[in-house]
């Protein structure tokens, strides 16, 4: 069974996808990190971010894994050709990399080849722009999360600050914006809602609630 959850930048998607796979002993799948990772890649080996050719050959060669430590059950560090870059790929500079390197459409094909090999076998969490549109369209359960952009750049500057960075809640908020707004006006499997998804504004709402409207939604369907 695939579980889909698109939305936008800092709507909840990670907390709330992590926490429902682990309650539902599903797989969890971060497509963002993937997409994050090639960026991550693309500016230490000085790609240019303008050379779509570089980039699809980077994408199609790289080797991704995500790896549990420490008895955890979902991935906690994301490798990439064995290189951990688990933090590297929260950077702002990464963050202002990721959209025009995922608006490739050869990196989205690599991408995506992955991400259905992936989910071909057992339940999955997958959490994204274009799961429930793009990659598994046949998916048993679509969310597509909002939350208002005061608290999307809320949620973005504590994440921040657990990392060490720190950042005026302005810049936080201009950059999610500029993120969504290329997200949504690409060519290639833009950000949308599937028309068959449930949408959720998750606004005021702690990650448990939402947790639990989903989890309804899975039993409901398993049932
Ligand atoms: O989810 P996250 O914010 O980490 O995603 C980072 C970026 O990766 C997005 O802004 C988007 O450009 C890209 N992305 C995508 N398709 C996905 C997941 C992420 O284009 N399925």
């Amino acid at each position: 069974m695939i579980i889909a959850i698109d939305g936008p930048a800092a709507s909840g998607k990670s907390t709330v996808a992590r926490s429902l796979a682990a309650r539902l002993c599903a797989g969890y799948l971060d497509t963002g990190a993937m997409y994050r990772s090639v960026a991550a890649e693309a500016l230490r080996r000085d790609v240019s971010l303008d050379d779509t050719t570089a980039l699809v050959e980077l994408a199609s060669s790289l080797t991704l894994r995500f790896e549990r430590e420490g008895g955890s059950v979902l991935p906690t560090r994301v490798l990439a050709d064995g290189r951990d870059v688990t933090s590297e790929i929260r950077t702002p500079e990464v963050d202002s990399a990721v959209s025009p390197v995922s608006a490739v459409p050869g990196v989205r094909q690599a991408m995506v080849r992955i991400q259905r090999e992936l989910g071909a076998v057992g339940d999955w969490v997958v959490e994204g722009r274009d799961i429930g549109t793009v990659v598994f369209p046949d998916a048993a359960i679509k969310v597509f999360l909002t939350a208002s952009a005061e608290e999307r750049g809320r949620r973005r500057e504590i994440d921040m600050r657990r990392q060490g960075l720190s950042m005026g809640a302005q810049d936080v908020q201009q950059r999610i914006e500029a993120r969504d707004e290329y997200d949504t006006t690409r060519e290639a499997s833009p950000l949308v809602a599937a028309d068959d998804a449930v949408r959720l504004d998750t606004t005021g709402l702690s990650a448990d609630d939402v947790v639990d409207r989903i989890a309804a939604l899975v039993e409901a369907v398993r049932r």
